[in-house]
Parts: structure tokens; C-alpha cells; sequence
């Protein structure tokens, strides 16, 4: 007797426990749907401030109205940002993040991301390093947007907490299996670093090391939480190893896709034949550049300033009677500056022959003139990217005899055209004739915001429709010469939403004439399917909500006719 109340006393429990564990994972659901949905309900009003803001700071301002209209977009800006981490958290927390599985080129995003970064690390005197020696292949398959996400929150980190010192990015490729390549990443500052019982509290959401880190250099405190999530999702995983006073290391990897368009990365130049001069005072840069140099085939030799690169030049000289082929100059070095040593070494009648590149922190506008003035063949902004050095090495290929005939770099023509995609700016297109746009909004701040960013990309011919119904009639009033060019189209709308009207479009409903006009979708969801549910009901494209201008621009450069004019 006594046996079998035991046993059922135990089976209760067991019950009572499985019962906590299914309401609690309910709770977690609840609460992480109810923060995708909070998040949602506030991108649609930030569109509209967003949106006004930018128009405001387009308009006659004097300098105080400018300042405070800055403000305020940056504070909109810091809020938006912290939506989108918690509509992030949210979205993992609930298994609802979907990665994206394209093709990218590894080292063109990380020289990219380091590109944008560095403009924050040059405001605090900082020089950041990127170190892609390691890296060999061109091109990988995985969500770049998410890995630029982890990047973004670890250097972001980086930077801020450093004051004095460098920030590095060292990032390697190692097989993993048959189809995958794992991507190991360090991200090392000289910053505060972090103490071994804060170190323990990292990656958890909402945890920042201490109250008074947060008065000082804000922040959420969720931005670890996704990194963790985000490489998890990515199987991978984050780490940290850190001394406080000393700085930090923050390393992650990911699993990235093999993919049968790779190649290897090497520059179309006889590297073995090349003897290259790095003139820098910075250690880890020069190590960096000369690992990636050396690992590429060239003989690399190391000036720490312009009076050792002038020494090392000239008894390069006396032994081998003729000079290095290129040199690389820091621009900002103590002592003599890189443009100083750049004219001694024209001024010397046995140096003047090597190819001069400048490597700057900081970019000026006239830079290339003056530099071309002292008689540099190139230079680059900090930190140098594979397209700097393979573009570098390209100067030199041009004047070498046996190199003439060089095919041109698959790799430099491959960035280059990337770069000159995105570079198209709104004066330097001319719309093709009649173009009218319908745009589907039922939110009045939100119609005017769009109409007026249309607007100022010189799109005209805008009608608008404040609901699916709206669409269809507007669709149904026209001729053939009066004809809609695109439709864009908000998702959520009452009467009839987004999906439902273009469902209703492809099925003819609107007329023969439109069974096949590009319809562009406008979401503030960014959710998990949201694209696919766009793509689902017929719609060609998506952008999500808070619209930026420039996305905007891009997405319409795809489906609308134009034409190049130099501006
Ligand atoms: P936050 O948005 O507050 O920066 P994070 O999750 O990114 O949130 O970081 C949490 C905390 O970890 C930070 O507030 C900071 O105290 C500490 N931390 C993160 N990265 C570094 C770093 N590179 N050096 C020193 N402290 C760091």
C-alpha cells in the first residue's frame, strides 16, 4: 500500500512538472510573439517620422533647425535600431528568423563592412586592421546580411570601448566538410576589456556589464544575446577571452555553403618575381600586410618609419642595383609623414623608379590630386581591402613587360562591378517616358512620406489608393496610354490588404493590361515568410518598412526603364 502511494504520488508530480514545462513554453511563445508585434506596431508610425525628418532636413533650414532636425533623426535612428534588436531577439527566441542562402564573396563583404566601419574608428583615433590573409576562397553561400549583423554588433562594440589602440579583424576559412567551409573570426581591441565575473553575464539578454557602462556608452545590452543566437542559427558559436585594462577577443564562427562558382583568390601578377616596401608604424598592420602580401608569392621588407625606409631603400639599392618594385606608405606616421618620404624617395635618383602607394586614414576631398602631385601611382584609404591591393599590384602589372598581355583580374572586374552598381546615384538617371506609379497606403503620414520620396528621385506621376478595392478601380480607370508603369503596395490595409489585391491583379480581376505589372511590396513586418508570402501572392519585390530613400531608389532602378546621364 504503502509502495503505491509512493508511485502515485511520483506520477502527479511528473504530471504537474510536464504541465509547468508546456504553460511556461507557452509564456516564452507569448512573450516573444507579443514583442514581434509590439515591434511591428512601431516601425509603422517610425516610417512617418523618419520619413518627415528626412524631407524637413531637404528643406530651407537655417543652422539651429538643422541641428535639431539632426537630433532628432539620430534619436529616431538609436530607436529604430533597438526595434529591430528586439524584433531580432524576438523573432530567434520564437524560431521564426529564416537565414537566407546566397552566393556571396566573403572577403569583398568583410573589406565592405570594414570600409563602413572605419569612419567610426577614425572619429576616436583608432585604427582598425583587417586581416583576410587566411581566407582563400572567393566565394561562399550564407546570409551575408546576418553575418554583417554579428560583425556590426562585435566591431561596433569594439570601437566603443577602446579609446586609444587598434581594433582587428582576423578572419579565416578552413575546410569543415565536403559542402561546408567554417568562418573563424576574431575581433581584438585594446579597449577597457571585461572583467572574468562580468565575462560570465555576457550573451545574455539585457545584461551589460555594469550600470555605469551603460551611462557612459549606451547601449542595450541585447546586442551579444543575437550575435550568440544569430551563430548558433548559423552553427556556430561566440566567445570571449579578455583582461580588464587590457582588451578584448571576441571570436565566432559560422558554417558558410561551398559553392561550385568559387575560385581561388590570387592576384594576376608574378607575385614570386615582386619586392614590396611596407612603411608603417603601426606593428599589426604591417604584419597583417605582409602576411597577406608574402602568403600571395612576393618578397615583403618592413620600414617602421620614413627615415628606415629611406636606409632600407638605398641598401636595397647598393646590393641589388635597382629598386623596390612598389612601396606601400602609411600617410600618418611620426616623424616624417608618408607624403614627406614620398618626395624624398622621387627626389632620389635611385629610388625614384618604385611605384608609390599611399595608404591614409583619413580621405579629404583632393586627395588623389595632391597624392598624383607627389608622384604616387595610387592610394587607399585605411584599412586595405583585397580590391585596394589587388588594384595596387595592378599598377604595377601595367608597366611590367611579360605582364602587358595579362588578362584583366577576374576578382577586381567582379568588385569593381559590384561597386559600380550600387554607386548610381538618383541625378544620374534619366526615368524613361510616362512613367506612373500607383502606390497602395492606407496611412496618410505614410502616403505623403512616399510620394514625396518619389518625388525627390524625380517620380512624378503618383496616384495614390488607400485600399486593395481603391486599387483594383484605379487599375480599371485607366487605358492603355494612361497605363500604371508599377504599384506599390503596403501589406496590411483594410477592406482589402495587399496579398488579397494582388492576388486579384495576377488573376486578371484589374484587367488583361495587368495581369504582369511589377508590384513592389511595403511591409512593416519583417517577419519570418514575410517575402515569401509577398512572392506568394503574386508580388515581384519587397521592401520593408521604415522605406529608406536610397533602398527605395535601388528596388525601382530594377523595374522601372531608364537611362544613364553624366552628372
Ligand atoms: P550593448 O548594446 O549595451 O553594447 P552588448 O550585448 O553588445 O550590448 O554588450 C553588453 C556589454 O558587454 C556592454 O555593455 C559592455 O559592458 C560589454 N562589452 C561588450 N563588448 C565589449 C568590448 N569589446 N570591450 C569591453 N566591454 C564590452
Amino acid at each position: 500500500m504503502g509502495i503505491q502511494q509512493d508511485i502515485t504520488d511520483r506520477v502527479a508530480s511528473e504530471e504537474a512538472l510536464k504541465e509547468a514545462k508546456i504553460l511556461a513554453e507557452q509564456a516564452s511563445i507569448a512573450k516573444s510573439e507579443f514583442l514581434a508585434s509590439m515591434s511591428h506596431e512601431i516601425r509603422t508610425p517610425m516610417n512617418g517620422v523618419l520619413g518627415m525628418l528626412n524631407l524637413l532636413l531637404n528643406s530651407d533650414l537655417n543652422a539651429e533647425q538643422q541641428h535639431r532636425i539632426n537630433v532628432a533623426m539620430s534619436s529616431a535612428n538609436s530607436l529604430l535600431t533597438l526595434i529591430n534588436d528586439i524584433l531580432d531577439f524576438s523573432k530567434v527566441d520564437a524560431g521564426k528568423l529564416e537565414l537566407e542562402y546566397l552566393e556571396f564573396d566573403l572577403r569583398g563583404l568583410l573589406g565592405d563592412f570594414a570600409e563602413s566601419a572605419v569612419i567610426q574608428a577614425h572619429n576616436k583615433r583608432i585604427e582598425l586592421i583587417l586581416d583576410v590573409t587566411k581566407i582563400d576562397e572567393a566565394v561562399v553561400i550564407g546570409d551575408p546580411g546576418r553575418l554583417r549583423q554579428i560583425l556590426t554588433n562585435l566591431v561596433g562594440n569594439a570601437i566603443k570601448f577602446t579609446s586609444d589602440g587598434e581594433v582587428l579583424i582576423e578572419a579565416s576559412l578552413i575546410e569543415f566538410d565536403s559542402d561546408y567551409w567554417r568562418l573563424n573570426c576574431n575581433i581584438k581591441d585594446t579597449g577597457i576589456g571585461i572583467s572574468p565575473e562580468q565575462q560570465a553575464k555576457l550573451f545574455q539578454s539585457f545584461s551589460q556589464v555594469d550600470a555605469s557602462t551603460t551611462r557612459k556608452y549606451g547601449g542595450t545590452g541585447l546586442g551579444l544575446a543575437i550575435v550568440k543566437k544569430l551563430c548558433q542559427l548559423m552553427n556556430g558559436e561566440v566567445s570571449v577571452i579578455s583582461q580588464a585594462g587590457k582588451g578584448s577577443c571576441f571570436s565566432f564562427s559560422v558554417l558558410l555553403g561551398k559553392s561550385n562558382a568559387s575560385f581561388h583568390v590570387i592576384p594576376d601578377v608574378d607575385m614570386q618575381a615582386l619586392n614590396i616596401l611596407l612603411v608603417d608604424d603601426n606593428k599589426t598592420n604591417r604584419e597583417v600586410l605582409k602576411a597577406q602580401l608574402e602568403h600571395w608569392g612576393a618578397s615583403v621588407f618592413e620600414a617602421r618609419s620614413g627615415i628606415e625606409a629611406l636606409t632600407i631603400s638605398e641598401a636595397y639599392f647598393d646590393k641589388r642595383k635597382k629598386c623596390f618594385d612598389i612601396a606601400f606608405l602609411d600617410m600618418q606616421m611620426p616623424g616624417m609623414d608618408g607624403a614627406k618620404l614620398g618626395e624624398h624617395l622621387k627626389a632620389n635618383e635611385h629610388l625614384k623608379a618604385m611605384k608609390l602607394i599611399m595608404m591614409t586614414s583619413m580621405c579629404h576631398k583632393g586627395d588623389a590630386k595632391f597624392f598624383a602631385n607627389l608622384g604616387f601611382d595610387g592610394y587607399f584609404p585605411k584599412p586595405a581591402t583585397t580590391f585596394d591591393l589587388f588594384a595596387a599590384l595592378s599598377i604595377v602589372a601595367e608597366d611590367g613587360e611579360a605582364l602587358k598581355d595579362a588578362k584583366p583580374l577576374v576578382t577586381t572586374h567582379y568588385i569593381k562591378s559590384l561597386k559600380a552598381q550600387s554607386a548610381l546615384k538618383p541625378d544620374q538617371v534619366a526615368w524613361g517616358e510616362g512613367i506612373r506609379i500607383l502606390l497602395a497606403e492606407d496611412n496618410r503620414v505614410n502616403q505623403i512620406v512616399a510620394q514625396s520620396m518619389l518625388a525627390k528621385i524625380n517620380l512624378t506621376h503618383v496616384d495614390i489608393a488607400a485600399n486593395g478595392e481603391e486599387v483594383i478601380q484605379n487599375l480599371l480607370n485607366t487605358t492603355r496610354e494612361t497605363k500604371y508603369t508599377v504599384i506599390l503596395m503596403d501589406c496590411q490595409m483594410p477592406e482589402m490588404d495587399g496579398y488579397e489585391s494582388s492576388q486579384a491583379v495576377r488573376s486578371g480581376k484589374a484587367g488583361e493590361l495587368y495581369k504582369d505589372i511589377p508590384i513592389i511590396a511595403m511591409t512593416a513586418n519583417a517577419m519570418v515568410g514575410d517575402k515569401d508570402k509577398c512572392l506568394e501572392a503574386g508580388m515581384d519585390d519587397y521592401i520593408s518598412k521604415p522605406i529608406k530613400p536610397e533602398v527605395l531608389f535601388e528596388r525601382l532602378l530594377q523595374w522601372l526603364p531608364y537611362k544613364e546621364i553624366e552628372s
